[in-house]
């Protein structure tokens, strides 16, 4: 089944919302109105719930090849899907890291198996993330749209100019992780790095997209790059945005003032999207100290309670961060509810649901939202027309319910 009808919704996105139905015909928006028939095309009743484009992260970590007992391309895609999802960008720092063409291709092959979301790779910049040689990254470009040593910051400045002049001749992304182990401060340390790097994406020409901002200062360099007509980009997660405490992760959670000047940029549209970072962990790992938020299946659910039900940015704000945004720096299809447009959307509806390790079907359970109650439960999620998921049921072939 690619095609789908889905009637009674309120459509929602980017450039505002609509009370109707939506067509998808071979996997594209094919009609959106009122009162659609399509005689022949499987019908999906929305029942009054929101239809809004499927999500697209930039930045998650499914730990396969590698870490299975964290996550695997299965488990972490139909956490996604669960979560809205139909593509995800995978970051490198697997065992063994995405350095080199054999591990891309194991990746691009096991999700052509069994992942039910989109998995976009992100390649190595240095061998085994070390931050001193190269990794092989013209073997690498035809699988990847960026290259990223996300966990660490590539210090060395030669090798960080070396990769912006390979990434810009091979016309890839440069996605930093902006940090210097040397420096204890994390916003100042993030900040040096990302001033660095888009110095070196202005001389080189090459793209940069920032990765999990969470200084204002962070931001401010951006929109000077911008100003200067650097191709530059940048993303904040949904925990920097929204939670408070000293739950560990990287880098860490902003206090009360960097948290709301991070949603005043929103509000600025500063920001180009939200993405999750994904990081899930056994619980020994993250009893052992391991960074990092297993959020892809509740990043939706957390804005909206926090971000859109206290009128801090509207839904349809918010799916331009999730959507269209990111959608537009992967190179997707996808991301508006326009005829053409891939038919990729999630319907969802504002009823609060309470946040179990048992309800999460991603391996890892390390989220210090556990017990919280929010609200925007993810109902179904359509990709190119098929139903992936609904309603607690994944339902493409070969995988399991759960
Ligand atoms: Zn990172």
């Amino acid at each position: 089944m690619t095609s789908l009808l889905v009637q009674d919704v309120r459509l929602v996105d980017a450039n505002g919302e609509t009370h109707g139905d939506l067509l998808v015909r071979d996997g594209v928006i094919a009609a959106r109105g009122t009162g659609l028939r399509a005689p022949g095309v499987p019908v999906l009743a929305g029942e009054g719930r929101t239809l809004l484009p499927a999500f697209v992260d930039l930045h998650a970590h499914f730990r396969d090849p590698g870490q299975p007992e964290a996550e695997d391309i299965a488990s972490g895609s139909q956490a996604a899907a669960k979560g809205g999802y139909t593509a995800v960008s995978v970051m490198p720092n697997t065992r063994p890291a995405c350095d080199r063409p054999e591990v891309v291709r194991y990746v691009q092959e096991k999700a052509a198996q069994c992942a039910v979301v989109e998995v976009h790779p992100v390649g190595a910049i240095t061998q085994d993330l070390a931050g001193e040689k190269l990794a092989d990254l013209d073997g690498l470009a035809p699988h990847v749209w960026a290259f990223s040593d996300d966990g660490r910051g590539v210090e060395r400045p030669d090798v960080a100019l070396a990769a912006f002049r390979a990434a810009a001749a091979l016309d890839r992304v440069i996605f930093p992780h902006c940090d210097y182990r040397q420096i204890a401060d994390p916003r100042l340390s993030e900040e040096l790095m990302a001033g660095r790097d888009l110095w070196l994406a202005e001389r080189t020409g090459c793209r940069v997209h920032i990765a999990h901002v969470s200084s204002p200062g962070t931001l401010e360099l951006v929109d000077w790059a911008r100003s200067r007509g650097v191709k530059a980009t940048c993303e904040v997660t949904p925990h920097h945005l929204c939670l408070d405490g000293d739950y560990r992760v990287n880098p860490p959670l902003c206090d009360a003032a960097s948290r709301a000047a991070l949603v005043t940029a929103l509000q600025q549209g500063r920001v180009d999207a939200v993405a999750t970072d994904h990081a899930p962990h056994s619980a020994e790992a993250k009893q052992a100290g391991a960074p990092g938020i297993s959020s892809i299946e509740i990043a939706f659910a957390l804005l909206f309670t926090r971000l859109v039900r206290e009128r801090a940015i509207s839904l349809s704000h918010l799916s331009r961060l999730m959507s269209l945004g990111p959608a537009q720096i992967l190179g997707l299809r996808q991301g508006q509810l326009a005829v053409g447009m891939d038919g990729d959307v999630v319907l969802v509806e504002d009823a609060p649901f309470t946040v179990t390790a048992e309800s999460l079907r991603s391996r890892g359970k390390n989220t210090p939202l556990l017990g919280e109650t929010l609200r925007g439960r993810v109902w179904a999620t359509v990709k190119r027309g098929r139903l992936i998921y609904l309603d607690g049921r994944f339902t493409q072939e070969g995988t399991d319910a759960h």
